[in-house]
Order: C-alpha cells, then structure tokens, then sequence
C-alpha cells in the first residue's frame, strides 16, 4: 500500500492511473479537491478496490494519524499543491498555506508514524517530495541547465513556497532521519491538463475559435516533460533512488512559448483543420507580460539518467503530438472541465470517484 496526496490532480491522478494500471499495489489517494482537483480523471477507477479516495487536507494531522494507522503504507508521495503561478500572483495565501503550512503538517503525521514502525518497515518506509524545477530561479541564454547542486532562487509566489516545502523535506532528513526523496521536474504535458495551463489552454482556446494569447514576446524557453515520463521517473526514484537526495527530472526538451504554440497549431491543422483552411496558428494574440516572469528553465538530467538508469520515453514531438490527440478524442472530459460540471462530482466525493 502506499498513499498519494493530491491524487485527482493533473500528475497525481496520471501517476495512480499509470501505477494501477503497472501493478496491484493500492493507493489511499488523499486529496482536497481544490478546483484542480476532478475526480472525473479517476472514473475509470470506478469499483476498483485497489483505489481508495479520500477527501482531506495535507495539513489535517488527525486524519493522517487515523490514515496511516489503518493503512499502514510502506511510502508517501506527496503531489498535493498549489501549482499556478498566475493564482500565486493574484492570491499567495493558499499557496503558503499548502505548500508551507501543509508540507509541515504532513511531514510532522509522517515522522509520528515512521518512529513508531518496527524496525524493518522504519527501513523500509519513503517520503517522496514531488517539486518543481521553478525553485532554481532564471537561466541567462547561455547558462548551463540546473543541476542539483544549482542554488535556489525563487522568483514567483509558487516558487517560494515550493523551494520552502523542498527544504522542509531536506530538513527532516536531516534533523529526524526521515528517510526522504525529492524529485524536482520541468514543465509538464499530456492528458487530464487543467486549462488554465498553456498546452491546454491553447488546443482548447484553437478549437473554439479564441485567441490564444501568448505573454510578452513568447521567447520564454520552458523544458517539457511528457506527463507519464514524470510519472515512471517518480516510480524509479521511489524504488532506487538514495535516501536524501534530490533528482532533477527533464526530457532536454527547452522550447521558446512560441515554438511550442506554433507546434500545436501545426498539429491541428493537420488533425483537425478549421473549415475556413486558415492555420490555427492566425488565432495567436501577444499580451502583456506576467509580472517577474522568468525567462528560461532548463534541466539537467544527468543524475537520474547515470544513477538510476531512467530514461523519458517520449521525445517533444512524439509526446506533444499525443496529448494533442488526446484532447481531440477525449472532449466530454474537456467540456466538463470547461464548463466547471466537474465539480459537482465533489459533493458526493469523501469515498472514491
Ligand atoms: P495540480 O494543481 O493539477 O494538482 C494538485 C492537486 O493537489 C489537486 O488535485 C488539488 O485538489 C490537490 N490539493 C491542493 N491542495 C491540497 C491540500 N491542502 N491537501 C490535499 N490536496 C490538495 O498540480 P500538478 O500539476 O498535478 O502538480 C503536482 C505536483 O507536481 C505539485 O507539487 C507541483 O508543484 C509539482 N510539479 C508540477 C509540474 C507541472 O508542470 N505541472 C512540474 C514540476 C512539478
């Protein structure tokens, strides 16, 4: 058994699917069904008993200890966040409250049970942090990629709290001799994305006849990641990696917002052309730029590739191309999240989907 925070969201709710579908190990999903958390996602998980949802806050310690004690899981992966950078702009407080606060919280349930296990199962036992490669901060053109040892400097809201929870994790390392793993990851794509994020938020945005807005220049150079080589990085990580340390995952993938919008509308207009036979690419409008906007993140992926043998299996183009084919064939999932309908899956959602 191991149990998975913040499950029903984009990662988190590819990374259940993806280990259910690899292997019968069951997952206690814990999630607070934020609006970026959609149980939709997991209605494939409908019956299955390997899956058991509950509804809850990282930050609830009361539930952990009750969670824990009944299901006694020989590891933690720990998705739950708050993840926009645009939200942390306009609205910081929920992302100390998680991202601090609830990575506290959860560290502290978790060291309660961890101490008390007998000892083969103490040895046994792993709390994987899942983070992001926005804690480093901004790469000049010509700088080297992150790498592990990379100082933290970060820029956002979001990327405040989230180097915060990181050296919380490494703390408890440290100080408590909680046997942990950080993960930290480059952007992110494929399916079940929130619309709020860029990939998304373009194929919808083409498809129904919007503009899709790029900010300042579009030159801001991002390093992306198919979703499910995320998610079998996490997987080695968890079985191999060494206690403490950190891994940096990526795809050496670093593209210009531009080049990858206009990869996108070249999709479309090969898969589904719009009836008047103009690009889709025609639709991209320039805005303003978001405040303190980094201009590039780029990762190196050496440690986790020679360490631990992993390796993505999608390039760009192979994976960019799926989740745009996916989007396609998947439009009741896509308009129920458009339409914000999924939420009325959480009313009923304290047991699974
Ligand atoms: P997401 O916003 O799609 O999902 C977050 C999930 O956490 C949601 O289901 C939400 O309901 C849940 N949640 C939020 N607050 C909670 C709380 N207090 N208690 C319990 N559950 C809570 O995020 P994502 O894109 O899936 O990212 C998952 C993790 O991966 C995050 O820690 C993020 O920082 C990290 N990450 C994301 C990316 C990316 O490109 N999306 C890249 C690298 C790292």
């Amino acid at each position: 058994m191991i149990l998975v925070t913040g499950g029903a969201g984009f990662i988190g709710a590819n990374f259940v699917l993806d280990w259910l579908a690899q292997c019968d190990e069951p997952i206690v999903n814990l999630d607070k069904l934020t609006y970026a958390g959609n149980l939709q996602t997991l209605a494939s998980l409908k019956g299955d008993t390997r899956h058991v949802f509950v509804r809850g806050d990282i930050g609830d310690r009361e539930l952990l200890a009750r969670l824990l004690a009944e299901h006694r899981p020989r590891a933690l992966i720990n998705f739950a966040a708050e993840s926009h950078i645009d939200r942390s702009i306009h609205g910081p407080g929920d992302f100390i409250h998680t991202n601090v606060v609830g990575t506290f919280n959860l560290l502290e349930s978790v060291r309660g049970y961890w101490s008390a296990l007998p000892a083969a199962e103490k040895t046994a036992f792993r709390f994987l942090h899942v983070s992001t490669d926005e804690v480093y901060g901004s790469l000049g053109t010509d700088d080297a990629p992150f790498s592990e040892t990379h100082r933290y400097e970060p820029n956002s809201p979001y990327s405040a709290s989230k180097a915060a929870s990181d050296h919380l994790v490494r703390a408890w390392h440290h100080t408590y001799g909680l046997p942990v793993l950080t993960t930290n990851c480059s952007n992110n794509y494929g399916p079940y994305h929130f619309p709020e994020k860029l990939i998304p938020l373009v194929i919808l945005n083409a498809l129904a006849g919007k503009e899709l807005p790029i900010y300042g220049d579009g030159m801001q150079v991002r390093d992306w990641l198919y979703v499910k080589d995320h998610c079998s990085a996490i997987c080695r990580v968890l079985a191999a990696g060494r206690l403490g340390e950190t891994y940096n995952v990526g795809g050496w993938n670093e593209k210009p917002n531009i080049e990858v919008v206009r990869t996108l509308c070249a999709i479309l207009d090969e898969l589904s052309p719009r009836a008047d036979g103009a690009s889709y690419a025609t639709q991209i409008s320039f805005v303003t730029d978001r405040p303190g906007h980094d201009r590039r993140y780029a990762i190196d992926a050496r440690k986790l590739e020679q360490e631990l043998g992993w390796k993505p299996a999608e390039t760009f183009e192979t994976g960019i191309r799926k989740t745009v084919e996916w989007y396609l064939a998947n439009q009741p999932w896509v308009e129920n999240v458009s339409s914000g309908a999924y939420r009325d899956w959480v009313g009923s959602s304290t047991a699974e989907p």
